[in-house]
């Protein structure tokens, strides 16, 4: 499993018919504080609990899992890690959170055709994805947990409860789905998806020196250039209004 810097581990998605999310794991290893960031993919928590280990990371050290929203790609495994992290405490943003307790799955598969072949895709029973949440973040939080402190920021747009993670010091970024590499955003069009949102939302983020951008799928850049998020946002800007 690949190291990004000193506290931030990626293991990489592993998409097959449809995509994996990465997942990131935050701290210093001294700490024992370690968060985990976005599960992955339905059958996908076996893969990422090993590559845990095989970074000789404890298990144990791992003390709450953050998602950076919940979309089926990124919140699929949440059940298989929990089996594995039954201690974890799971923080997601306020509004996806109240979501997930009401075991309201909108969120999760994004459109009504998307959750009837997932369902059958994966043999997944309504109300899979119901859970209870620890922590409702609202955006504005700065977190201090193993030992590196981490901001976030509610970017909403791609989902109604998507959040950032930003180390400030490190210019570290992961943005979920809202922004990725080669001038690529996410989309738009799922519910709770709002165009303008996104828009407001890339301009922010703009606003945010970034050297490291560490996003939801594909590839993670390490120096992107100065203006790169502003750049994207002008981009896109005729597809947002
Ligand atoms: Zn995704
Ligand atoms: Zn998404």
């Amino acid at each position: 499993m690949p190291k990004v810097t000193e506290d931030v581990y990626h293991i990489p998605g592993q998409d097959e018919l449809m995509p994996d999310s990465h997942t990131y794991v935050l701290g210093k290893l001294s700490s024992q504080n370690l968060s985990l960031i976005d599960p992955g993919l339905v059958g996908k928590g076996s893969y990422k609990i090993q590559s845990i280990q095989k970074a000789g990371i404890e298990l144990s050290a791992i003390k709450r899992i953050i998602m950076t929203h919940t979309h089926l790609d990124h919140i699929g495994c949440l059940a298989e890690i929990q089996k594995q992290l039954p201690w974890a405490e799971l923080w997601v943003h306020r509004l996806e959170g109240e979501l997930l307790e009401q075991g309201d799955e909108r969120a999760v598969y994004g459109m009504d055709m998307f959750r009837g072949f997932c369902q059958e895709h994966f043999g997944l029973k309504p109300g899979a994805f119901k859970f209870q949440v620890n922590r409702k973040l609202d955006g504005g939080e700065t977190l201090d947990f193993g030992d590196t402190v981490w901001e976030i920021i509610h970017i909403p747009g791609h989902s109604l409860g998507s959040i950032g993670l930003y180390h400030r010091s490190m210019k570290i970024l992961i943005p979920g789905d809202v922004v990725y590499a080669d001038y690529a955003i996410g989309r738009f069009d799922l519910y709770g998806a709002d165009a303008s949102e996104l828009k407001k939302t890339l301009i922010g983020l703009a606003e945010l020196e970034v050297d490291i951008l560490l996003p939801g799928h594909n590839q993670i850049v390490k120096g992107i250039p100065k203006g790169y998020i502003l750049k994207t946002a002008k981009q896109w800007e005729s597809y947002l209004s």
